[in-house]
């Protein structure tokens, strides 16, 4: 017998399998059990696929789920049924995961993309609630190694026709920027992503020889060290090199969150990933350049996520409990 309350939640991310069992009533708050184990760099969707079976196992220990909800790192076909590929580990070509754990765990499973399922678990656990009810609308947006967003519209995920809306990190922001990993140039990712922001910051080093100071000081004159934490920390510490390529970036995000707000007007933006810890400067550029790029009289309201890693796995959850 399926346990009537039991949720089972798997999130196939890029660096780590996490699985996860959560009840309805404390959704959003309390795991009743998590388990997450790194991917190691060369595995295979094969490895993947034993490893999260592995660990579901374990976190359900012998009950079964009501239902099951996945984050995927990589895009879904539009019906959530299949996985076309992952961003992160080969092997996952056109594999259909939902019917697999369909049958697998005897429940309807639900699926879509780790940045529609993190917008949907911070619409619905997270900073999507305002007073305890959620927006009408919002625009999630992760900040990390890659910049990847996604819509919720009166309550449900909008995929578009291909499941790929929400791709705000390759809107282009300047026709003359630098490349970008989908082929182009001066998308919102290719300055903004924690990566890029760190290139910036080296390619601007080796320019300006006299320039820097602080953030030299901070990687002990390597390089190869700068991340964007560090060009963060640099930036705080008052280094003008710094704080440069640090708000062009900011700037950048936030150009490309006007224009999303101009065309959908959301009720909210939630900013989420490892470059939103990049302190207030960085929040200040992004809100100022959004603001700039909207007609008067639009809201601009953008907050940071409230889940944090989990934010994608409160989705799988939220898509369990509601077969979004
Ligand atoms: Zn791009």
């Amino acid at each position: 017998m399926p346990s009537e309350r039991l949720l089972l939640a798997l999130d196939y991310g890029g660096t780590k399998l996490t699985a996860a069992a959560a009840t309805p009533d404390t959704a959003g708050r309390e795991w009743r059990v998590r388990r997450s184990i790194p991917s190691p760099p060369g595995a295979d969707a094969r490895y993947d696929q034993f490893t999260m079976l592995a660990l579901a196992d374990e976190v359900l220990a012998g009950d079964r789920p009501a239902a099951v909800g996945v984050s995927f790192g990589g895009p879904v076909n539009a019906a959530a049924s299949l996985v076309l590929l992952s961003h992160h580990v080969r092997g996952w070509e056109n594999t259909p995961l939902r019917a697999q754990l369909q049958s697998r765990f005897g429940a309807p499973c639900f699926m879509d993309n780790d940045a529609n399922a993190a917008a949907l678990g911070e619409w619905r656990f997270g900073a999507g609630q305002v007073e305890a009810r959620p927006v009408a609308s919002l625009l999630y947006v992760t900040v990390s190694t890659g910049v990847g967003g996604g819509w919720i519209l009166d309550g449900r995920i909008h995929g578009g026709a291909e499941g790929m809306a929400g791709e705000i990190g390759h809107t282009m922001v300047d026709p003359a920027g630098p490349l970008c990993i989908c082929g182009r140039r001066g998308c919102v990712e290719s300055i903004a992503s924690g990566p890029n922001l760190a290139r910036r910051a080296r390619e601007r080093l080796m320019a300006e020889p006299e320039a820097g100071r602080v953030l030299r000081e901070l990687v002990s004159g390597n390089l190869e060290a700068v991340t964007a934490e560090r060009v963060a920390r640099a930036a705080e510490a008052g280094d003008e090199l710094a704080e440069a390529v640090l708000t062009e970036a900011a700037r950048a995000l936030g150009h490309g969150l006007g224009t999303a707000i101009t065309l959908m007007n959301p009720q909210r933006v939630i900013l989420g990933g490892g470059v939103t810890k990049a302190g207030e400067r960085w929040w200040r550029a992004v809100r100022s350049a959004a603001r700039a790029n909207v007609l008067p009289g639009m809201t601009v309201d953008i907050v940071p996520a409230a889940l944090g890693d989990d934010a994608p796995l409160w989705g799988a959850v939220a898509l369990a409990m509601t077969g979004n």
